[in-house]
C-alpha cells in the first residue's frame, strides 16, 4: 500500500538522518516523509519518548526505524548485547518490520536479527550471542528465550512497540510488560498503536513511557469498546457537588475515582463527600509522598473506594476495579480525556464515565468529542435537575428537538427583484459580526482561560 503523500511535505535531507539511511530511502524511491514520518521523526531523534497513532500503510514501520537506526549508526557502543528491540504483534509483521529494517542499513555494518515462533530456536540463540545491535521479534518467541537467559537488553537503547493495540488485543500485554521490565530502564520507548483511544494502549504508555510526546494522526473515533461515556449538563460548581455525591450513592461501582481539574477543587470535595458518609481520600501533587503512598495503598485494598485526584497524580495510577470515573472538571483537552477514562473498563471489566459539564465548559466538552470523534450520552438525574440545559442552539435545532422547519411563503417575482436589488447595494459593506464558526474551531470563551 503506498502511503498518502502532501505536497507540502519537506524533503527527507531536511530530517538530518545519517546519509546511509538518506541513500537507503532514495534507493526505496521515498521522495517526501509521510505525514507520520515528519512528526515523528524529529521527536524521535531528539531521544523523546512517544505514543503514535498511525495504521498500517502510513509508513509507520520507517518513521520508527529511522530515528532508531540512526542512533545506533551515530551513536556507536562498546557495550555488549542488543541495542533496539522492535516488538509486533505477528509473525507477518515482524517479517515486514525485518524487512523493511534490511533495507534500510544495506549500505552499514549493522546487523538486524528476526526472532519469530515457528523458526529454529537454536539459530535465534545463536544470532542473539553474536551481539546483533536491532532485533525484530513475537512476544512469545522472545520470552521463551527470555527464559533461556539468551538476550541481554541490559544496554537496550530503544524499545519500539508496533501495533501495540493489536499486541495487547491478542493477549500479549503481560508478555510485553516483562519483556519491557527486563530492558535497560533509560532506553527510549516508541509506542505506535492504529488508535490512541484504546484503554489499554494508554495504561501501556503510561507504564513504560517517561514524559512522552504524543503524535496523533488519524482514528481517534473509533472508541472504548467497553466504556460508556455520559455527559450531565450542571448549572455551577455547587450543583456539581450534589450531582456527584447523587452518583456516587445511587451507581453500582467497586471505586469510584472524581477527576479535578486543580488541588483546591480536589481538596474542597473531600469535606462534604465525607460529609455523605463516603470513603473518600484525595490525591494531587503537592502532597508529600508518603501521604501519597498512604492514599494509595488505602484505595487499592478498598479502605477507600471514592479517590478524588488531579491528572498530576492520577498518571500511572494502575489499580483493579475502578469501574466510575467521574470528571468533575472537564479536562483542559482530548488527550487527558483519555488518560483520565483509561483508569476504568480493564480488559474484562466495564467501565462509566461521567463528565459534569457547566455553561462554561461546554465549548471545551465539545472540543473533546470533535477531537475523539464520537457523540456521549446526555443523561439528566430527574431530582437533580438545574437550570442550564446545554447550548440554546442544541435545544433549538432540527430533528432531534423535534421541531419542525419553519416554512417561509414564498416571494414574489417583484418582492425577488427588490431582493436583489437590495443586495447589490449593500456590496462591499459590512456585515454585523456573524456567530458561525469556521468549521474544526470552537468559540473562544473567557472561561476555558
Ligand atoms: P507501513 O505503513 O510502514 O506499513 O508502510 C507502507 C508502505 O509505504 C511500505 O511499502 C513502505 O515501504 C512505503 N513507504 C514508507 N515510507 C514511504 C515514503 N516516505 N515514501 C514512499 N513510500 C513509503
Amino acid at each position: 500500500m503506498q502511503p498518502h503523500i502532501s505536497p507540502l511535505l519537506p524533503s527527507f535531507s531536511s530530517l538530518e538522518l545519517a546519509e546511509p539511511l538518506l541513500a537507503a530511502v532514495r534507493r526505496l524511491g521515498y521522495e517526501q516523509p509521510t505525514p507520520v514520518q515528519q512528526k515523528a521523526i524529529p521527536l524521535a531523534l531528539a531521544y523523546k519518548d512517544l505514543l503514535v497513532s498511525a495504521e498500517t500503510g502510513s509508513g509507520k514501520t520507517a518513521a520508527f526505524l529511522l530515528p532508531t537506526l540512526h542512533h545506533l549508526l551515530t551513536l556507536p557502543s562498546k557495550k555488549f548485547g542488543t541495542r533496539a528491540l522492535i516488538l509486533t504483534p505477528t509473525r507477518e509483521l515482524a517479517q515486514q518490520v525485518f524487512k523493511q529494517c534490511q533495507q534500510l542499513l544495506e549500505l552499514t555494518e549493522l546487523q538486524v536479527g528476526l526472532i519469530t515462533g515457528g523458526d529454529d530456536f537454536r539459530l535465534q540463540q545463536n544470532m542473539l550471542r553474536r551481539n546483533t545491535a536491532c532485533v525484530v521479534a513475537t512476544p512469545g518467541r522472545l520470552l521463551e528465550l527470555m527464559e533461556q537467559e539468551t538476550p541481554d537488553f541490559s544496554h537496550l537503547e530503544v524499545l519500539v512497540l508496533d501495533e501495540a493495540d493489536r499486541m495487547l488485543d491478542m493477549g500479549f500485554s503481560e508478555d510485553v510488560l516483562k519483556i519491557a521490565n527486563s530492558c535497560n530502564g533509560q532506553r527510549q520507548t516508541l509506542l505506535f498503536s492504529a488508535t490512541l483511544t484504546h484503554f489499554g494502549v494508554i495504561k501501556m504508555a503510561d507504564k513504560l513511557l517517561a514524559n512522552h510526546e504524543t503524535v496523533a494522526l488519524n482514528t481517534l473515533h473509533d472508541g472504548h469498546r467497553n466504556i460508556q461515556q455520559q455527559i450531565i449538563v450542571a448549572d455551577d460548581n455547587g450543583h456539581k457537588q450534589k450531582l456527584l455525591a447523587w452518583l456516587l450513592l445511587n451507581e453500582t461501582y467497586d471505586k469510584a475515582l472524581i477527576f479535578t481539574n486543580s488541588r483546591v477543587q480536589a481538596d474542597a470535595l473531600q469535606g462534604p463527600l465525607r460529609g455523605q458518609k463516603l470513603r473518600v481520600g484525595v490525591l494531587h501533587g503537592e502532597m508529600e509522598q508518603k501521604d501519597r503512598n498512604r492514599i494509595m495503598a488505602l484505595y487499592r485494598d478498598g479502605v477507600i473506594n471514592v479517590l478524588v485526584a488531579t491528572d498530576l497524580a492520577a498518571r500511572g495510577l494502575d489499580i483493579k476495579g475502578i469501574n466510575l470515573v467521574i470528571n468533575f472538571d472537564v479536562p483542559r483537552n482530548g488527550i487527558n480525556y483519555i488518560h483520565r477514562i483509561g483508569r476504568t473498563g480493564r480488559v474484562d471489566e466495564l467501565g462509566l464515565t461521567v463528565a459534569l459539564v457547566k455553561s462554561t465548559e461546554w465549548n471545551l466538552m465539545s472540543g473533546i468529542e470533535r477531537f475523539l470523534k464520537q457523540k456521549f450520552i446526555h443523561r439528566t438525574i430527574k431530582e437533580l435537575e438545574g437550570k442550564y440545559k446545554g447550548p440554546k442552539k442544541i435545544k433549538a435545532s432540527g430533528k432531534a428537538a423535534g421541531i419542525k422547519k419553519k416554512v417561509e411563503p414564498k416571494k414574489s417575482a417583484v418582492e425577488k427583484v427588490k431582493v436583489r436589488h437590495r443586495d447589490q447595494k449593500n456590496i462591499g459593506k459590512r456585515r454585523a459580526p456573524s456567530t458561525v464558526v469556521p468549521k474544526g474551531e470552537s468559540v473562544p470563551n473567557p472561561d476555558n482561560g
